[in-house]
């Protein structure tokens, strides 16, 4: 006896504990879920028997009928699922059901509050599939055979109580597939019945595209007399959703296929559904999901869109037929056009494809475009899970930056709500004769921008300024450089430039000022040294006594700290120009000032809290308070 053959007891990971015992307490009043997902695995199975077998027909085994058999056992009380699809062997049954190998995992784990009902509706994020048989049952068995070797001595069977540890050994299995063995906890008896259970599958899986099949059950005297050999018949409608027409769907079986295909348990936000005629034809039935994955984020999550060719499944993990920015994206593209055994790689350069991609994503353009044309409501929920995403849109997809920018929701000084739900669209339309620019501001935090100086011009004179604070905003800033023919420029960059905004006699003036104030000017720079670039003085405060400003075509401070911050510091970054407010007290003061010492802190004084109120860290933190310190001592001698 080998190794393999042994049975061997494995413990499972801690985290699929954990997964197990959240999941058995949040989705009890859901409990019938368990066979969507059972029958979805097998769905999955038999639809990668059928491409693997595309070119290797002996994977079959003589058995190309493909269907998906449920059965319940009144005495044993059990209830089992069985498919003949691809199967698996002892490492994948090893790799696949006692570990959860999904990528994002650790940070789903790392999401979970400890809080029952919080962490409940991140479980519905995460998806639970075949653990959610632990909800009805005590005691699971699955037996299974990877389909092809034609060997029944390779079968494998994985047993466990859900509690701490499974047993893995290798058993006969004449078929090859799959079988899921529930044996029902204590109270779980309502399961078994032919008549629940065909209408659970009915609710949650009539769109499986292959049979699944239950016996025949006779009911009364027809019972008695009836003896013969059970017979076979199929539950579901058996075709695949995507293909039939619009009128024949109604929203719930639109909705149950997302949980399919997206591993979801909530219902979709929206979907299109839609057939491309031409030359190269292809079905489409895609998705917004009502929420963001756990793993919107990891670099290495799956791309959310399976690829069918004539309703044979391809793959779901053909990252070409959507672009990084709608990752989010979940539902089905079925193509007439392509080759059934087309590979991954070959993939990568088809022509098709391309277009394949280029359709969908006008179509997923098109529904967003239309949701928040005239669901204003329900664009607000899918901004706030997915605005920052489609903020990479206008970075990544060239060709529609327009209309990906028009989908884009900011917060602005024009409400200074956090809520990003201002339009460029609704900007221009409130801008006032003369203005000529999208201003705005980037920061590390929303009330970082809100409260920035770099405002308080603008908001003196009435003038809209776009907060952006999300990280991909310093990105999209550079690639969207303009809308609507209006140039967006950043209020903390470079001359403050009003354009027509700005009065003739407020020019005059200044250019005064700054000539009073040119000596004061040359001994602040010599004081800062080589902290700044230029200190000069500004006319973009009226509260503040200083800021701090980038040149106009070189990184804001913001992208700066970014960019130090995720380890990629920038050699020679740029240093920024000081600029000081004349009308304010501390710097009229500053400028009769004889004491050369008192002189030199209060300029640094004023350059560390103009460092400050960027969100900036100053070098010598405790300087700064000492020289404060002093100077309020001052004040109150
Ligand atoms: P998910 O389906 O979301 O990946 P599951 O926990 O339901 O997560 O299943 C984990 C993995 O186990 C599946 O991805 C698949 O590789 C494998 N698996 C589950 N059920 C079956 C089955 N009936 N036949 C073949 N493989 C299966």
């Amino acid at each position: 006896m080998t190794v393999e053959t042994q049975k061997e007891t494995l413990g499972f990971e801690t985290e699929v504990k954990q997964l197990l015992h959240l999941m058995i307490h949040s989705l009890y009043s859901n409990k019938e879920i368990f066979l969507r997902e059972l029958i979805s695995n097998a769905s999955d199975a038999a639809d990668k028997l059928r491409f693997e077998a595309l070119s290797n027909d002996a994977l079959y085994e003589g058995d190309s009928d493909l269907k998906i058999r449920v059965e319940f056992d009144k005495d044993k009380r059990t209830i089992t699922v069985k498919d003949n699809g691809i199967g698996m062997n002892r490492e994948e049954v090893q790799e696949n059901i006692g570990t959860i190998a999904k990528s994002g995992t650790r940070q789903f784990f790392e999401a979970l509050t400890g809080d029952e009902a919080k962490d409940s509706e991140l479980i519905g994020q995460f998806g639970v599939g075949f653990y959610s048989s632990f909800i009805v049952a005590d005691k699971v068995t699955l037996t299974t055979r990877k389909a092809g070797g034609a060997d029944p001595s390779q079968g494998v069977r994985w047993e466990s109580n859900g509690e701490g540890d499974y047993t893995l050994e290798n058993v006969e299995k004449p078929t090859h597939g799959t079988e899921v063995v529930l044996h029902l906890r204590e109270g779980e008896d309502e399961f078994l019945d032919g008549f629940r259970l065909r209408s659970i599958i009915k609710k949650f899986s009539d769109h499986i595209s292959i049979p699944i099949v239950m016996d025949k059950e006779h009911y009364g005297e027809e019972k008695e007399e009836e003896k013969t050999e059970p017979e076979e018949e199929t539950v579901n409608s058996a075709s695949a959703l995507w293909a039939k027409s619009k009128q024949e769907i109604d929203e719930e079986a639109y909705h149950e296929f997302y949980k399919h295909v997206a591993h979801d348990f909530q219902d979709p936000l929206a979907y299109v559904h839609s057939r491309v005629e031409g030359t190269n034809e292809y079905t489409l039935l895609l998705y917004v999901p009502s929420h963001a994955p756990f793993d919107l984020w990891d670099r290495d999550a799956k791309h959310g869109v399976k690829l069918y060719v004539r309703k044979v499944f391809i793959t779901d993990d053909a990252d070409q037929l959507m672009p990084r920015y709608l990752r989010f994206i979940r539902g089905v593209i079925d193509s007439d056009s392509l080759p059934l055994n087309i590979s991954r790689e070959m993939l990568q350069q088809n022509k098709l494809i391309e277009t394949i991609r280029g359709g969908a994503v006008k179509k997923v353009l098109g529904l967003l475009e239309d949701i928040a044309k005239k669901e204003p409501e329900k664009y607000q929920t899918f901004w706030n899970e997915f605005g920052k995403v489609i903020k990479e849109g206008p970075i990544e997809d060239y060709a529609n930056r327009e209309r990906i920018a028009k989908l884009l929701r900011f917060s602005s000084t024009h409400t200074d709500s956090e809520k990003q739900e201002v339009s460029l669209q609704d900007y221009i339309d409130r801008m006032p004769e003369g203005q000529e620019k999208i201003y705005y501001i980037t920061a590390d935090s929303f009330s970082a921008a809100k409260n920035s100086p770099h405002l308080e011009i603008f908001r003196k004179k009435g003038i809209e300024v776009l907060l952006l604070s999300d990280r991909v905003d310093e990105w999209l800033t550079t690639h969207l450089t303009e809308f609507d023919g209006k140039p967006l420029q950043s209020v903390a960059k470079g001359e403050l430039d009003l354009g027509k905004l700005a009065d003739k006699e407020d020019k005059e003036s200044q250019e005064k000022v700054a000539k009073e104030y040119q000596e004061m000017v040359e001994k602040i720079k010599k004081i800062l040294g080589d902290k700044v670039s230029e200190v000069r003085v500004s006319n973009r405060l009226t509260e503040s006594p200083a800021c701090l400003v980038s040149e106009n075509f070189g990184m804001s401070l913001n992208m700066e700290r970014i960019m130090n911050e995720v380890g990629q510091p920038l050699p020679g970054a740029t240093k920024p120009i000081f600029e000081i407010n004349p009308d304010h007290p501390l710097v009229s003061r500053l400028k009769e000032e004889s004491d050369d010492q008192r002189f030199d802190d209060l300029t640094q004084v004023l350059f560390d809290q103009a460092v400050l109120s960027e969100g900036g860290q100053l070098d010598d933190p405790a300087g700064f308070v000492h020289k404060l310190n002093g100077l309020l001592q001052g004040v109150l001698n």
